[in-house]
Order: C-alpha cells, then sequence, then structure tokens
C-alpha cells in the first residue's frame, strides 16, 4: 500500500479544485486530502486517482468522482459519532471518506465480487466500517436502524421506502434520483411520518439495481 509525497501534492490540489467547485466542508475535504483514492482504484488506474473522474471498478461499476462523494457528503451534513448507512460500497472510497468523518460507517453492496474486494482491501487499511453486508440495499439494512445519515451512491428510479423508515428524525437521506440522469435529493426526516425535500445539481450515476448478484 503505497502513498508518497508526490501523491499528497496531487491530493492538495484536488481539494483545491474542489473548492473552486463549490465544496466548502472543511472536515470532507480534510478527508479527501488525507485518503489516498488510488488504494480504491484497479490498478492500472491508480495513476489517474487524482483525476476528479470517475473509473472502472469492475462489475460494470465505478468509483465515485471525487466531487460527487464531496457534495452528497457535504449534504448529509453528518458529525463525528453519527451512525450512517451507505447503499453502493463499490470500491469503499466513500465508505472511508464516512469513516474518517468519525461515523459508525454500516455500507451494503449488492456485487459479491466488490463486497469481496472492499472486505479485503479494509482488512488493510487503519479504517474500519463497522459492517460491510452483502445484500440488496433497496432494503435497507434494519437491524442496526435507525441511522444519522444514509447515502445511496447509485442512481435510483424512485425513492426506496425502506430508507427513509430507517431514519432517525432530523436524519438525512441523500440519493440521487432519475433514469438517464439523476437529481441530487436531500430527504430529512421531520416527524415519524413527514419528510422535507430538497433537490439539488444533476448528476449521472450507474443505476441502483434490485436483488443481489
Ligand atoms: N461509493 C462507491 C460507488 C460505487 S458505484 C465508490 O465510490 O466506489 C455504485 C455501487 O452501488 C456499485 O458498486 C453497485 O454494485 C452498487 N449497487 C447498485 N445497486 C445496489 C443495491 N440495490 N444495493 C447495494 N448496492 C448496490
Amino acid at each position: 500500500m503505497l502513498d508518497n509525497s508526490k501523491n499528497q501534492g496531487l491530493r492538495n490540489q484536488l481539494v483545491e479544485l474542489l473548492k473552486t467547485k463549490g465544496i466548502k466542508d472543511l472536515n470532507v475535504l480534510k478527508a479527501i486530502s488525507d485518503i489516498p483514492r488510488q488504494w480504491f482504484m484497479e490498478s492500472g488506474l491508480d495513476g489517474f486517482a487524482y483525476e476528479d473522474k470517475a473509473y472502472p471498478i469492475g462489475e460494470e461499476q465505478t468509483i465515485s468522482q471525487p466531487y460527487t462523494v464531496a457534495y452528497q457528503t457535504e449534504l448529509l451534513k453528518i458529525k463525528k459519532g453519527d451512525k450512517v448507512l451507505e447503499i453502493g460500497t463499490g470500491s469503499g472510497y466513500q465508505t472511508c471518506v464516512l469513516i474518517e468523518l468519525g461515523c459508525k460507517v454500516f455500507s451494503v453492496e449488492r456485487q459479491r465480487v466488490l463486497f469481496k474486494k472492499s472486505n479485503l482491501l479494509f482488512r488493510k487499511l487503519k479504517w474500519k466500517p463497522k459492517k460491510l453486508v452483502f445484500g440488496d440495499g433497496y432494503k435497507g439494512l434494519k437491524e442496526n436502524a435507525p441511522y444519522a445519515g444514509i447515502i445511496v451512491t447509485a442512481g435510483a428510479s424512485s425513492v426506496p421506502h425502506d430508507l427513509l423508515d430507517q431514519l432517525c428524525l432530523g436524519g438525512h437521506l441523500v440519493i440521487p434520483v432519475g433514469k438517464e440522469e439523476q437529481i441530487m435529493t436531500r430527504y430529512t426526516r421531520v416527524s415519524k411520518s413527514k419528510f422535507n425535500k430538497e433537490t439539488f445539481g444533476s448528476f449521472r450515476f450507474v443505476p441502483l439495481l434490485k436483488n443481489k448478484n
């Protein structure tokens, strides 16, 4: 697991770029500056780790663009000690950002190959998720609910009700909603049955799929 001052320099440049794109949360920027993104990339693509782009991670999936990771994390408005559920572990990079922010992270992945890979990777890292689960994130993860934050890292054609159900009072669900293109959407639980909905910019994600594979 290599990291050096050149990588740190590239991370600093990436952080500056994210600031110019509008990311303001200093804790999020610090996490991006501290986590070696090359460790989450396919070998052969690690030289592109500090480009602000998504890259293939196998199984037709991608590691999210750093800007998207920062944007979604900022919208979650989480603080140290919060319990957070991530749907779509993928490479584990977003998972790691949430852990670095001091959250207790539960993450669900439906692709067995990616689930196994992220499990192996986290064994070697100092960042530890509370739980990585192989399962269908449409259903959330009831046994550890409720969550202060739920982040969905794949494009959903509709909002899964189970995810709304598993939010704490005052908790946020950040989910890209749409088919070809997705609108970043944030739901805030204001009472047992009421949710406040806000919409933000448009993005392109791989699709949130049902069942396991
Ligand atoms: N956060 C990841 C994003 C990976 S892309 C990263 O930055 O690396 C989205 C991921 O969501 C893929 O790994 C895909 O397999 C997963 N996914 C899609 N539908 C899912 C579902 N219903 N439940 C859990 N994971 C899902």
